[in-house]
């Protein structure tokens, strides 16, 4: 409930259209109320009982002003005109009322729309930005499909408890109030049954209400397992048809489903018994409103017309449906409950790789890069061990090594994709952690081993780097990254969408465009994961070609998988699980480092 408490601070951008709601609801509430007192007046006539007033009162917003002033309408019209207009004049009236009611319901209505879309547009938009924002570690495999999961499905079960808590606090418990206190003025013996046995349906409704919403989190907890399941499914296709693993997949899947299954079947269970429950015993309730009702009538002293009581009865009838949603709505506070709690755990989650307070911004490097790291480790498992090397401006430096060797993890750490507990890494003297992270990145192009493309044109995929671009320089980047052929051999050139090409661009092409992205951004540092995978000896020339060109007179950290780009680095960093166990030029270490030369010899850098 807490949760969802938290949830009205979204509302408060949307007051203005809470108080047309309201207000709407609330005309809407009275003109209903007042179309059904018609009954009275309408039984009346029928009956010959009607009250007779022959002094019209002074009009005010008393409800006894009102009462006389329309008895003396109905009388005087009955006196002139007879009592089958008097009938007409009423069922007038009740036409206009009912239609008045309706328009402003959907007034209402129309007013809760923006309320709770906006809400949700607000909390996507939160999440969104909050997501894009946290560091990489955050991300794990078996987060993902969670964190999908709480962007879409968790926001729809917030929308409706947003309803719920909208209708729970400013239309039902006004509707039961304005009808209560119509109650008791037609009849407060009547009425105190009524008020005593409400609370007693209320606890009982309550009780499911607390089981539904620890269901409900474990439901949507799997929802996040299944779309974990399907986008592993999705990515890894191929491997899964070429290992004949279709089985254990559906094996696997087909657990979590049924899980699910059983799940969502109990909340639907206690959901239903909703609405039966409250109406059996809003029957009840009815019952003994009759009995003690018709007995009121019965009574000597006729403490109760029989008009009045079948007006009351009516009315009485009336607040069943907004106690009844009461309660669903209370449903479904309790649901989204379960789904604002993980929302909020997302929303609330700590940023740990944020801005030092003095953060300076630098534009580019001076002198040099130096990694000073004693060790460094991933939650439990320790990963570097001091690692302790510089690159001086301009230089070349590679970093080989088997594969788990620590390499990305060193070029992670520069951009602080991760950051170092002990130790630093600084820049021209300024420890990273002291650079403002947003100029920090900007100094750095990434070339990534698989090569990154959003489903967006080609020409949008190489100006991410450098969102103000021209067309030309784009075309230049491309041109300098050997892009520029292939592109414009596309159907629609450098607008082609990649998402449409599928898997028709070839690996060097997609390492090309990723390339020219880089050479676009022309950043001071480059870290550079060169791809594992073989290309044929083509598209490898181009893609070598436009990786030395971008490299030219910068700074670069090279994670190094072919010797070809690192037989001229200015500085070779073995590495071997996490160790630094030879540093210098190509030479000089196969000269002097067996290790080296073995890896060498095995062309076994990756
Ligand atoms: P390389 O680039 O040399 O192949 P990495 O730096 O990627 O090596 O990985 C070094 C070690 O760190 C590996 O054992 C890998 O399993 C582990 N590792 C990499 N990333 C993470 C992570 N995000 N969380 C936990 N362990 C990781």
């Amino acid at each position: 409930m807490s949760n969802m408490l938290s949830i009205l601070k979204y509302i408060k951008p949307y007051t203005t259209y809470v108080i047309f709601n309201v207000f709407s609801n609330i005309l809407s509430i009275l003109f209903s109320l007042f179309s059904l007192t018609m009954v009275i007046p309408f039984l009346g006539i029928l009956f010959g009982t009607q009250e007779k007033v022959y002094q019209a009162q002074e009009l005010n917003f008393t409800l006894l002003s009102i009462k006389e002033n329309f008895y003396f309408l109905v009388s005087s019209t009955i006196e002139d005109k007879g009592k089958v207009e008097a009938l007409m004049l009423i069922c007038l009236l009740v036409l206009v009322m009912f239609l008045l009611k309706n328009l402003f319901r959907y007034i209402a209505l129309y007013f809760l729309s923006p309320i709770r879309n906006g809400i949700i547009y607000d909390m996507r938009m939160e999440l969104q930005e909050k997501i894009i924002s946290l560091p990489l570690a955050y991300f794990t495999e078996q987060k993902k499909g969670d964190l999908t999961s709480r962007m879409t499905s968790d926001l729809v079960e917030i929308e409706w408890s947003i309803m719920g808590v909208i209708e729970m606090i400013f239309k039902d418990p006004i509707n039961i109030f304005i009808f209560l206190i119509t109650l008791i003025v037609i009849s407060p013996e009547l009425t105190l049954f009524v008020v005593i046995l409400f609370p007693v349906a209320g606890i009982l409704i309550g009780y499911i209400g607390k089981s539904l919403k620890s269901a409900s989190k474990k439901g949507q907890s799997k929802m996040g397992e299944i779309m974990s399941l399907i986008d592993e499914n999705i990515y890894g296709i191929k491997i899964i048809k070429s290992f004949n693993a279709e089985q254990d997949f559906n094996k696997k899947f087909k657990v979590i489903s049924n899980d699910y299954k059983n799940i969502m079947t109990t909340i639907l269970r206690k959901k239903d018994l909703a609405s039966p429950m409250s109406e059996f015993l809003s029957t009840i309730v009815m019952v003994i409103v009759m009995w003690f009702g018709g007995q009121l009538v019965l009574s000597q002293d006729a403490a109760l017309s029989a008009e009045e009581f079948i007006a009351y009865i009516l009315i009485f009838s009336q607040i069943i449906p907004p106690a009844k949603s009461l309660t669903s709505s209370y449903y479904y506070i309790q649901k989204g409950s379960a789904a604002s709690e993980r929302v909020f755990e997302v929303l609330e989650a700590k940023n740990t790789i944020t801005d030092d307070k003095n953060a300076v911004t630098i534009n580019k490097i001076e002198e040099e890069i130096k990694f000073n790291i004693p060790f460094f480790k991933y939650e439990n498992t320790q990963i570097l061990n001091n690692i302790l090397f510089s690159i001086k401006k301009g230089e070349k430096v590679a970093l080989v090594g088997k594969s788990g060797s620590g390499k990305s993890t060193i070029a992670d750490l520069l951009a602080r994709f991760y950051d170092l507990e002990n130790g630093q890494i600084t820049i021209d003297k300024i420890n990273i952690k002291k650079i403002k992270i947003i100029s920090l990145r900007s100094l750095m192009g990434i070339v990534n081993q698989e090569s990154i493309l959003f489903n967006d044109t080609i020409f949008n995929n190489i100006k991410i780097g450098n969102i103000n671009a021209s067309e030309n320089e784009v075309i230049e980047a491309a041109r300098n990254a050997n892009a520029h052929d292939f592109i414009v051999e596309c159907e629609k050139g450098y607008q082609t969408n990649i998402g449409n090409l599928g898997e028709k661009l070839s690996g060097g092409q997609k390492q090309r465009i990723s390339i020219a992205r880089a050479i676009l951004k022309n950043p001071e540092i480059l870290i550079l994961d060169e791809a594992t995978s073989s290309l044929d000896s083509k598209s490898e020339k181009l893609v070598q070609d436009a990786i030395l060109k971008l490299m030219k007179n910068r700074t670069t950290l090279v994670i190094a998988h072919r010797l070809s780009t690192i037989i001229d680095a200015d500085k070779i960093i073995v590495l071997e699980k996490g160790n630094v166990i030879a540093m210098g030029k190509h030479n000089d270490l196969i000269e002097q480092n067996p290790h080296y030369k073995s890896l060498y010899d095995l062309q076994l850098l990756s």
